[in-house]
């Protein structure tokens, strides 16, 4: 299997107590058996407290009952008492692999970073190259998905890449192109027609754009079990910024990476769902509701705008139930339809 790797995957590293918003809180740590397994041998009082402080939830998962919204293993100087007491090694599989994110399609992988991480979100943000994974086509048939499809999809992506890094465009534009474009292979895909065709004529996007009403999407957003209260806080103000303020383009060079990031994490789970313009609608939604939140907000200090993006995807994300409905909103609710959002950019 080849594995492909953004440039910015190797400099991560785990800031710790120095980080401004840590995976330890708001979230359950899902214990993986191995894991479990381990922490039933440890001894004495360290061994006694991981046997109290683990427990099945709802959905049949092995968890760490949280306290007061955070690991109960977060101490009070921000580390954790399990690497300090066990080793890095025996940290379990949630936590050693966070914010590591691998997208396996049996013949290839691709690696990448979570926003959710506020140190991986910099080292996306800040990193000077651009990138793009150079996945190869398939030629390997002996795998259980629809290989035509999954090279039809490659190669859309990497077109749908290449419009979005039109950088003499501004982002709103070069969104509206690639949705326009992507509306086009959901037809094909919709018709599981997988020839290849001219994609450059599907970018001419002929819908003015009327900047219409974005209410629903804010009324999406809030809808979503949402941890953080002040992060529904800056929901609100952003969502009363789009009634009369503008997305100000001065954060073009943040959504060209953020639209990246939700390209490559997304689009290829269209060889199980046949569905790319979810991917696509991610971007759209990040898009409206970041960028009214960043123009929406004055002074914010870069390490501010940042922790707004951050905050962003963990919140909508990293949750099952999140993205569920979000997916049922792309497919089923009219004004999320393609037509719809060229509206609105
Ligand atoms: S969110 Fe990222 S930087 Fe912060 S504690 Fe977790 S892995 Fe480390």
């Amino acid at each position: 299997m080849k594995h492909f790797y953004p440039d910015y995957y190797k400099n991560f590293k785990c800031v710790a107590a120095e980080c401004p918003d840590s995976c330890c809180k708001d979230w359950d740590v899902v214990v993986d058996d191995d894991s479990q397994a381990f922490y039933e041998t440890v001894k004495g009082d360290f061994g006694k407290k991981l046997k109290n402080l683990t427990a099945v939830d709802g959905d049949g998962d092995r968890i760490f009952v949280s306290q007061n919204g955070k690991c109960p293993f977060w101490n009070s100087q921000k580390l954790c008492d399990i690497f300090t007491n066990l080793g890095e090694e025996h940290l379990c599989a949630t936590c050693r692999s966070f914010p590591r994110i691998s997208q396996d399609y049996t013949l290839f992988c691709e690696h990448m970073l979570s926003f959710a991480c506020p140190e991986a979100a910099r080292l996306m943000l800040e990193a000077d190259k651009n990138f793009c994974y150079q996945t190869d086509l398939c030629t390997d048939k002996s795998v259980d998905y629809n290989v035509d499809l999954m090279n039809f999809l490659l190669n859309a992506r990497k077109f749908t890449f290449e419009v979005l890094n039109n950088l003499t465009l501004p982002f709103a534009e070069r969104l509206r192109q690639s949705l326009a474009f992507n509306a086009e292979i959901q037809n094909r895909l919709d018709d599981e027609n997988y020839s290849p065709f001219d994609f450059s004529q599907f970018t001419d996007v002929s819908v003015t754009s009327h900047k219409s009403d974005c209410t629903f999407i804010f009324g999406l957003h809030k809808r979503l079990d949402i941890m953080d209260n002040s992060f529904r806080g800056f929901l609100e103000n952003a969502s009363s910024h789009a009634y009369c303020g503008k997305i100000s383009d001065r954060y073009d060079k943040y959504f060209s990476v953020i639209a990246k990031y939700y390209l490559f994490r997304y689009y290829l789970t269209a060889i199980d769902s046949f569905d790319v313009l979810s991917a696509i609608k991610r971007i759209v939604c990040a898009y409206i509701v970041i960028g009214h939140m960043l123009s929406s907000a004055k002074d914010l200090t870069t390490e501010q705008q940042i922790l707004v993006i951050q905050r962003y995807s963990k919140e909508v994300e990293h949750s099952y139930e999140n993205s569920e409905l979000m997916e049922e909103e792309f497919l089923f609710n009219p004004e999320f339809s393609a037509g719809h959002l060229l509206k609105l950019i």
